[in-house]
């Protein structure tokens, strides 16, 4: 039977750009799409295998993706799956783990000699009175100064590491005098249900702000591989609010389909 979804194979998008897709998050981090299993037409086919049935076109296809999406009928959706790799910064990362629904593998300190790789933020934010866990903007910082002083923070920190390397210190103990704003990798396989959640709750403007630039990544990978469900999910589940995404709905993302 045809398939009319525009990426069922699972290599539609890495073969198309050639390259396993990469997008620049903060100063040093990063998302890479390794790879990914599925996408709206394995979502089609997941819902139709109840009355046996297939793709039945894109018209058809389609309304049936935003009918899943607006009655939370969300099985479906789990069909399709994401591997990425990521480099964020270690208060990002505890953030990002707490999403259970999803398999993680993360570079280890104990096995490998940490590297020189640190979130250095130019703008600061202070704190927000009302959201107790928010921040606001700052004008009045002084951001070259604040960010100086983190660098410098950062360099003691450093050379208190390797010297403890120099020393005999085991990795393990040394990485101890190291920041919350130091890089770690890891792999994140997760389905597109799990990412759907993830990009609600983390694109949300009540998200740290750094946390919102991953998942914009993030909702960007999924707009390339699932255009279908990508625009029934900002038409019918997207509830939060970042100017990213009502800009892309705006510009006709959102799709207009019951
Ligand atoms: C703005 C913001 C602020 C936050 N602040 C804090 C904080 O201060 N402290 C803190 O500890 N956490 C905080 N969190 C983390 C939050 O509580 C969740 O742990 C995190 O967002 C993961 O969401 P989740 O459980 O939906 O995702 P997943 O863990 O991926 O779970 C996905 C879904 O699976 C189901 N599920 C998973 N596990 C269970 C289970 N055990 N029982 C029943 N159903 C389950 C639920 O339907 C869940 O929505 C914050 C999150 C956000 C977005």
């Amino acid at each position: 039977m045809k398939r009319h979804a525009p990426s069922d194979d699972g290599k539609h998008l890495l073969s198309k750009v050639g390259a396993p897709l990469r997008a620049n998050v903060l100063n040093k981090g990063f998302v890479r799409l390794v790879d990914a299993m599925g996408g709206d037409a394995a979502v089609v086919d997941a819902a139709r295998v109840c009355y046996d049935s297939r793709s039945k076109g894109e018209a058809q296809d389609r309304r049936l993706i935003a009918y899943l999406m607006t009655h939370a009928h969300l099985t479906p959706f789990e069909h399709a799956v994401f591997k990425f790799h990521v480099s964020t910064p270690i208060f990002v990362a505890r953030q990002w783990f707490r999403h259970r629904m999803a398999s993680y593998n993360e570079v280890s300190g104990r096995y490998t000699e940490i590297k020189d790789e640190f979130y250095i933020p130019t703008v600061w934010r202070a704190q927000d009175a009302i959201d107790k866990q928010g921040s606001i903007a700052a004008a009045k910082l002084d951001h070259k100064k604040l960010s100086a002083k983190l660098a410098a923070q950062v360099r003691s920190s450093m050379a208190a590491y390797r010297e403890m390397l120099a020393a005999g210190v085991a990795r393990e103990m040394a990485r101890l005098v190291l920041p919350l704003n130091l890089y770690t990798q890891f792999y994140w396989t997760v389905n597109c249900r799990s990412l759907m959640n993830f990009i609600s709750l983390r694109a949300d403007e009540h998200a740290q702000w750094e946390m919102q630039q991953y998942a914009l990544a993030l909702a960007e990978f999924f707009r390339l591989r699932m255009p279908w469900t990508w625009k029934a999910f900002l038409s019918h589940a997207w509830k939060g609010r970042n100017p990213a995404l009502s800009e892309a709905a705006a510009a006709g993302q959102a799709d207009g389909q019951p």
